[in-house]
């Protein structure tokens, strides 16, 4: 059974729709460029801005993101799909008032077999689409990440923007940390030397509907629900006692589209994600009671560098973006887990 856009979705959109229009944020009009846009998040900020009513190219080369995340929008006059790896130079005729590039594969199960592709994305592809910005004077969002801090040391977490950082630039994590940490000077190149109006998002762990949860693609909360589901293991790597925070899908998308919206941001850099720490450990029972599984527990290797802690200051998105996190883990987990049971657990 293929991924499906399911009426939970369609009503989120609707509600997240609402909230950005009482913070009059709206991109009614606007001509807005998505890398990735097939993507997890990619995907819910082309169905908010479709509806909200802007013209939306979205740019995918479905290496990570899913057909079936857009298929609903196909066909839409005010949304158009190039299949195209941002890594290669591309015309696009008219002009943007936005690009946002999202593209990157993200989960670290991938950075061992597509470490080249992550560095092309976040490297070529960012040169590519600050090229089209440039050229057409638009603003820029970049979907930065947390893993731009590594491993925080001690007295480090929570996490503000001004850490910078504790990577391993040769460890199996290096070709995402150190892609997204170059992507971020590419993006201050073009600013200084531009002076293209440029906005950095750090995104931490972000969970929800249409985030893959198979093979190589998954990330722990949609692993987790879907091995809940399935009656599987639920494999927890090393001794579970490893930190995340997780932030539900709209309120990530809320932040990012605050960011990409409001005036004066020009250059600013914001960490987005959730307050609410939890050991991985946590997360596994979390989710065992709320889909009421009985799913054994089991552990495996941890892998190497896997950040021991992860939790954002997020002063900084509170002050410029008025924004903070309004879902609650446990009712996030269980829209998740409500959508996981629709649609095929790839
Ligand atoms: N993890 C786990 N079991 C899994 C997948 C992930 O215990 O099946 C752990 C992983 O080692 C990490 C955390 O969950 O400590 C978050 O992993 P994820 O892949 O979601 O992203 P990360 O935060 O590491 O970028």
């Amino acid at each position: 059974m293929p991924l499906v856009s399911s009426p939970n979705i369609h009503g989120q959109v609707t509600e997240l729709n609402k909230t950005l229009r009482r913070a009059g944020v709206s991109f009614k009009g606007q001509r807005v460029l998505v890398t990735g846009g097939s993507g997890f998040l990619g995907s819910w900020i082309c169905d908010v801005l479709v509806l909200q009513d802007a013209e939306v190219v979205c740019i995918d080369n479905f290496s990570s993101g899913h057909p079936s995340n857009i298929e609903h929008l196909r066909g839409k006059r005010n949304f158009n799909l190039i299949e195209h790896d941002i890594t290669k130079p591309i015309e696009l005729d008219g002009n943007f008032d936005l690009v946002m590039h999202l593209a990157s594969r993200a989960s670290p199960l991938e950075f061992a077999s597509f470490p080249i592709q992550i560095l092309k994305a976040n490297t070529l592809g960012i040169w590519v689409a600050l090229g089209i910005a440039k050229r057409h004077e638009s603003r820029f969002l970049f979907t930065s990440t947390s893993e731009v801090y590594g491993n925080p040391t001690e007295g480090n977490v929570p996490t503000a923007e001004n850490y910078n950082g504790n990577i391993n630039p040769i460890g199996l994590r290096g070709c995402y940390d150190e892609a997204k940490r170059c992507g971020e000077a590419f993006v201050f190149a073009y600013h200084r030397q531009h002076g293209l109006d440029t906005r950095i998002a750090r995104i931490f762990n972000t969970y929800g509907p249409r985030l893959r949860a198979g093979d190589t693609y998954g990330r722990v909360v949609s692993r987790f629900v879907s091995q809940a589901l399935r009656s599987k293991s639920i494999t927890i790597f090393g001794d579970g006692r490893q930190t995340r925070s997780f932030l539900y899908v709209t309120d990530q998308v809320e932040g990012l589209l605050r960011l990409a919206a409001f005036p004066n941001l020009t250059g600013q850099v914001i960490n987005i994600g959730s307050e609410e720490e939890i050991r991985i450990i946590e997360l596994a029972q979390l989710i065992k009671r709320l889909t009421e599984s009985n799913s054994p527990i089991t552990f495996l290797p941890l892998p190497v560098d896997d950040p021991v802690r992860r939790c954002p200051d997020i002063s900084r998105a509170r002050e410029y973006l008025k924004w903070s996190p309004s879902t609650k883990l446990d009712e996030g987990l269980k829209m998740t887990a409500e959508w996981f049971k629709g649609c095929s657990l790839n």
